[in-house]
C-alpha cells in the first residue's frame, strides 16, 4: 500500500463516522495543484546534474497552503501528496489560517557539498517562485532541510523579486526574520501535548525512548531531560543506544554534535532501531521517518503512549489496533503541530515587521497546543475512537463549516452529521 493510500484510510474512517457526503469527500481528497520541476545544478566537478523537485498545494480553503520542503533520496510525488494532505488537517487542528502544502527534492544531502545544496535550494525557488509566496504557499524546513537552507531560499526569492519578502518562508534564522522559539517549536509543542496526555493517563516518572536524533528528536530529548523525564534510549539512522537507568542526554548530544553520529557513545548498550521501538517503556517517541510502527511489529510495541513527532510513523489501522490494546497513539497531526504553529507566529511577525520575545511565543504556543489536545480528546470521548480518528473528525467538521460558508454546501443540505 502506498503512503497516499495509507493517508486516506484515517480520513475515510472519520468521513464514514460523520456520514460525509461523497462530493465533499472528493473536494477534500484531491489536491488543488501538483507541481513537478526539473532543477539543473552545477556540481562541484563542473558537470550539470538534474534533480526532480515537487510541490503539492493540497487545499487552500482556510488560507495559503503551508508545509515544509524535504530533501531525501526516497522523496516521491506520492509521499509529498500525502504529506501535503496531512498538513491540511494539521493546520486545521492547530487552528492556524493555512491550508496544506508540502515540497520535496529527490537527493541525498549527505552526499552533496554545502555549495551544491545552496545551488539546489536556489534552483528550487527559481523553479517554483511563480507558484509560492506569502499569500499563496509558504514553505518551511522538513527532513534534512534547516534554517541555513531557508536563508538561501529567502535570498533567492529576494533576488528574483528585487525586494525582501521575509514572510514567503518560515523556519529562517533569527537574523533573517526567523521567530524566537521556532527552532525548538515542534519538540516543545510535542512536550506540551505529552504532559497533557500524562495528566489524563496518570503515569508517574515515565520512561521514554526516542527514535531519530535530528532537529525534532534531539530537541525533544533535551527538553524532556530538562523537565526531569528519564530517557532510556535514543537512535539515529545508524544505531540505537540504551541505558536502563537513563541516558545523560547532554553527553549524548555533545557526542552526536562532535562525531555527527551516535556510534561510539560510551556508557550505554547498543540496539537496532527496530528493537528500540519494542522496548518496555511508558512513552515511545518516533521522531524520524514514516511507517515505522506497522501491522508487522504492532504486537511487540509495549509503550503505553506513542507520541508521533515524525510525520506518518503509525498507520491508521495500527492506531486502531493500539487503541484496542489500551495503548494511545497521539497522532502526528496533533503531536508535531508545534512547528507549524510557531511558523504561523513567524509569518505574522514578518507581516507586522515586529518580533515577540521567546516567552511570548512559548505562551501562545502552549495555549494553542493545550486547546488542540482538549478538542481532540473531547472528540475521542464523544465517538469512542482512537485519537487519530478523533483528530480527523474534529478537523473535517471544521473544514465542512468552511465549505458551507464558502458556498460549496447549500444550507440545509445533509452532508455531514455535525
Ligand atoms: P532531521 O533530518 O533533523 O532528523 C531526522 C533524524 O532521523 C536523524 O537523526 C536521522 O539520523 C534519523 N533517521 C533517518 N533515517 C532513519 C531510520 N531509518 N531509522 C531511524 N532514524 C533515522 O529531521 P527532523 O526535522 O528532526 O524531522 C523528523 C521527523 O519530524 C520527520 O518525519 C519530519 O517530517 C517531522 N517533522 C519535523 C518538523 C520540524 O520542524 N523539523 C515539524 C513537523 C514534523
Amino acid at each position: 500500500m502506498s503512503i497516499w493510500d495509507e493517508a486516506l484510510i484515517q480520513f475515510n474512517k472519520a468521513a464514514k463516522l460523520l456520514k460525509l457526503d461523497n462530493s465533499i469527500q472528493n473536494i477534500l481528497t484531491n489536491p488543488k495543484r501538483v507541481l513537478q520541476v526539473s532543477i539543473p545544478v552545477r556540481m562541484d566537478d563542473c558537470k550539470i546534474k538534474v534533480f526532480q523537485g515537487f510541490r503539492v498545494q493540497f487545499n487552500d480553503l482556510r488560507g495559503p497552503t503551508k508545509g515544509g520542503i524535504r530533501y531525501h533520496p526516497n522523496v516521491s510525488l506520492d509521499e509529498v501528496k500525502a504529506l501535503a494532505f496531512w498538513m491540511t488537517w494539521k493546520n486545521t487542528i492547530a487552528d492556524v489560517p493555512f491550508g496544506g502544502g508540502k515540497g520535496g527534492i529527490i537527493c541525498n544531502p549527505k552526499k552533496l557539498s554545502d555549495g551544491e545544496i545552496e545551488r539546489l535550494s536556489r534552483g528550487y525557488i527559481e523553479a517554483m517562485h511563480r507558484f509560492i509566496g506569502p499569500e499563496r504557499d509558504i514553505p518551511a524546513p522538513d527532513v534534512y532541510t534547516n534554517p541555513r537552507v531557508m536563508a538561501w531560499m529567502v535570498d533567492e526569492y529576494h533576488r528574483i523579486k528585487g525586494y525582501n519578502v521575509f514572510e514567503m518562508i518560515t523556519g529562517k534564522p533569527l537574523e533573517l526574520g526567523g521567530s524566537e522559539g521556532r527552532a525548538d517549536a515542534t519538540a516543545k509543542g510535542g512536550v506540551y501535548i505529552l504532559e497533557e496526555a500524562l495528566k489524563k493517563i496518570k503515569i508517574k516518572n515515565p520512561s521514554i525512548a526516542i527514535q531519530g536524533f535530528g532537529n525534532v528528536g534531539m530537541t525533544a530529548a533535551k527538553l524532556l531531560a530538562k523537565n526531569g523525564f528519564k530517557i532510556i534510549a535514543v537512535s539515529d539512522s545508524k544505531i540505537a543506544i540504551y541505558k536502563k537507568e537513563g541516558l545523560s542526554i547532554s553527553k549524548v548530544i555533545k557526542h552526536k554534535q562532535t562525531t555527527r553520529s551516535l556510534e561510539g557513545f560510551k556508557g550505554a548498550n547498543t540496539l537496532t532501531n527496530e528493537k528500540l521501538l519494542e522496548l518496555n517503556v511508558d512513552v515511545l517517541i518516533p521522531a524520524a521517518l514514516e511507517g515505522v510502527i506497522t501491522k508487522k511489529n504492532v504486537d511487540n510495541i509495549k509503550a503505553k503512549i506513542i507520541l508521533e513527532l515524525a510525520n506518518g510513523p503509525v498507520s491508521a489501522d495500527v492506531r486502531a489496533i493500539l487503541f484496542k490494546k489500551n495503548q494511545i497513539s497521539i497522532p502526528d497531526i496533533l503531536a508535531n503541530s508545534g512547528g507549524v504553529t510557531v511558523s504561523y507566529f513567524e509569518w505574522v511577525q514578518n507581516k507586522m515587521s515586529y518580533s515577540w520575545s521567546e516567552k511570548e511565543v512559548l505562551e501562545k504556543l502552549k495555549t494553542k497546543m493545550v486547546d488542540a489536545f482538549d478538542n481532540i480528546y473531547n472528540s475521542c470521548k464523544e465517538f469512542d475512537v482512537d485519537l487519530g480518528t478523533a483528530a480527523y473528525i474534529h478537523s473535517i467538521r471544521k473544514m465542512v463549516k468552511v465549505l458551507e460558508l464558502r458556498g460549496y454546501v447549500k444550507k440545509g443540505e445533509d452532508v455531514c452529521m455535525m
